[in-house]
């Protein structure tokens, strides 16, 4: 986690902004001591104790805290960006940057590993009862840029709250439009004789692929620009199910 309560002021602080000497400090949601990790390398942050208990702060990656934090600071310098806060407690979840963007309560919550779709469901739900638009990220990685690719079952989930696309940062502000399409393999067209003479033959055609699809990237996209709040009245496909919901959609074509 990027914040934590410091407690001789009760205010809540970055790990980038504060050193040991300032503390203690405590997890805004346990109310525990957390560690402040500063380093040369690693993006500053705060750590429960062990043994760890709380949900706040689990699972985050380095790379899942430098994109919040960039995202965060990217914000801060837009115009029409109002509330900006980092790691706003929801009760059952913390979004990661929240804020008022032209108007809209946007809540921004990059993918963890140990997120399940259940996880990303009741949180989209939430979001949705408390009339927050929600805004579901990936972080980009070069296998995107494939040909081939197996999206996982989270990003299936997005693609089909969000659309037909899902959302990956790309640094700063800037985001990452992918829409899977359908990969086919072709099997080969074999002939072969029955015993009574007979010509049989099978394949020759075009087979589509359950389990993989094209990436196929569109133009970037700015999280204050091109943006926007939009209803899915749920869908149900496949091994796939979203709930009605609001979401942070994109309002380019592609
Ligand atoms: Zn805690």
């Amino acid at each position: 986690m990027l914040t934590a309560i410091c407690q001789p002021g009760q205010t809540k602080v970055e790990a980038r902004n504060v050193s040991k000497a300032d503390g203690p400090f405590i997890c805004p949601t346990c109310r525990k001591d957390v560690i402040v990790s500063k380093g040369l390398i690693r993006i500053h942050h705060f750590r429960h104790k062990p043994p760890v208990t709380c949900y706040r702060g689990r699972g985050e990656s380095q790379q899942h805290l430098a994109a919040k934090q960039a995202i965060y600071d990217a914000l801060l310098v837009q115009a029409g960006v109002a509330d900006l806060e980092l790691e706003k407690d929801f009760g059952v979840s913390v979004a990661d940057v929240y804020a008022r963007i032209s108007g809209v309560p946007v809540a921004i919550e990059i993918q963890k590993s140990n997120l399940s779709v259940a996880d990303i469901t009741a949180r989209t739900l939430n979001y949705h009862r408390l009339g927050i638009a929600v805004l579901w990220l990936g972080l980009w990685n070069p296998e995107l840029g494939s040909l081939k690719y197996r999206p996982k079952a989270w990003e299936r989930w997005c693609h089909a709250a969000y659309f037909g696309r899902v959302f990956y940062w790309a640094g700063g502000e800037t985001i990452r439009p992918v829409q899977f399409a359908p990969f086919s393999t072709y099997v080969e067209e074999r002939t072969w004789y029955e015993s009574g003479g007979y010509e049989q033959s099978a394949g020759g055609y075009s087979k589509r692929s359950k389990a993989f699809r094209t990436p196929r990237r569109g133009t970037d996209h700015r999280i204050s620009g091109d943006f926007v709040r939009r209803l899915n009245d749920g869908f149900r496909g496949g091994s796939v199910s979203v709930p009605r919901c609001t979401l942070y959609a994109s309002n380019k074509k592609n």
